[in-house]
């Protein structure tokens, strides 16, 4: 893909800015517009087990978006020389997204919590693969690209922990939410989504809660025809919808997703207990709704795109 195409992707609201063709050097086809039509007709993925899970760590509890499962199985995995390194996100100031490859396990903790921003990890993926064995905490449209590259690079093997993930934001939004709100984004310590709000934490203690219905014109056309909630080519999915307070919920998706958290349970790292069947349900259900909404935006974007004479693969 050129640089002109990422120009004209951009434009049209398509480009995730995932960062794979940073990585790739333009030279694949965008994974964000080359998108399996069966994900639309077919969202659930193939679900080994599902679980509730929880970090045994009491700092990672405090730290964390969640449960902090991630930030225990990525601590967990490069304690144990299961990978050398791991791409993670952090924030910079102005809400700058920092894709960074980490190899100290004592460096893990530093990128817990959720960035409600596109972000370009993938554009540190040669850097992490050069390590040997690697892993990648991504959302759904970052998981579907590696994938993607693993396939064009044949033999490529990365460890993909992936969240669920309904929808993101332009950075742009906190730039007008601080205007119209009165605070400083880089006084920002936490931010996610709770009961149809959208919930910005400040250092000072203040809550900042916006209906989410406000915020829709800050989502991209590239979520509005994204049909993933569950990353379906990561090894292990972990969000936190109809979990607990501070719980996660977990699906295995591969035999290696379910050695790994095996052994981060064995290990003492993470609480494991099975999902009832009512919450698997309650979230497989909102996977269907995110697939059926998105078909219709996917099938403009395919004209869209023939207009501007790019194919899909
Ligand atoms: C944009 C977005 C939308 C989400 N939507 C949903 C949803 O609809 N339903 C749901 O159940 N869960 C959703 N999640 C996932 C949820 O917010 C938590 O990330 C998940 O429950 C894991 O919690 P944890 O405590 O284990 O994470 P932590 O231990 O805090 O680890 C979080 C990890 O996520 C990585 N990360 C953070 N932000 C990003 C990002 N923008 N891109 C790539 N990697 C990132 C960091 O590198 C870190 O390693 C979403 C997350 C994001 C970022
Ligand atoms: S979505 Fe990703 S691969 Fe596609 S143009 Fe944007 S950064 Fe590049
Ligand atoms: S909705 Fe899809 S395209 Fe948008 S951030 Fe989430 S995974 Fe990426």
């Amino acid at each position: 893909m050129s640089i002109e195409k990422r120009k004209i992707l951009t434009n049209l609201e398509l480009c995730s800015n995932c960062g794979a063709c940073i990585f790739t050097r333009n030279l694949s086809p965008c994974p964000q517009i080359n998108i399996e039509e069966k994900l639309y007709r077919d969202p659930i993925p193939d679900i080994k087990r599902g679980y509730i899970t929880r970090s045994t760590d009491i700092k990672i509890l405090e730290l964390a978006q969640d449960g902090g499962t991630v930030t225990s199985i990525v601590r967990q995995m490069l304690e144990k020389k299961v990978v050398n390194s791991a791409l993670l996100l952090k924030l910079g100031r102005n809400l700058t997204p920092l894709p960074v490859v980490v190899r100290d396990p004592g460096k893990v903790l530093e990128c817990a919590g959720s960035k409600y921003v596109y972000a370009p990890v993938l554009s540190k993926l040669g850097e992490a693969m050069r390590e040997g064995p690697t892993l990648v905490v991504g959302l759904p449209c970052h998981i579907r690209a590696v994938s993607a590259i693993e396939r064009e690079l044949g033999g490529a093997d990365v460890l993909k922990i992936g969240l669920l993930c309904s929808h993101n934001f332009r950075r742009e939004m906190y730039i007008d939410l601080s205007r119209k709100y009165g605070f400083n984004i880089d006084n920002i310590v936490k931010m996610g989504i709770k009961k149809n709000m959208f919930r910005i934490c400040l250092n000072n203690g203040n809550v900042i809660e916006v209906p989410l219905k406000e915020l829709e014109s800050y989502v991209l056309r590239c979520c509005r025809q994204c049909p993933e909630l569950i990353p379906t080519y990561a090894d292990l999915a972990v969000g936190s919808m109809f979990a607990p307070e501070k719980h996660n919920v977990v699906f295995v998706l591969s035999r290696r997703g379910e050695e790994i958290l095996e052994m981060c349970h064995d290990d003492g790292v993470l609480e494991v207990m099975n999902m009832e069947d009512s919450v698997r349900e309650k979230i497989l259900k909102v996977c269907r709704r995110k697939a059926e909404r998105a078909l219709p935006v996917r099938e403009e974007v395919v004209k869209l795109l023939k207009t501007h004479e790019i194919s899909i693969t």
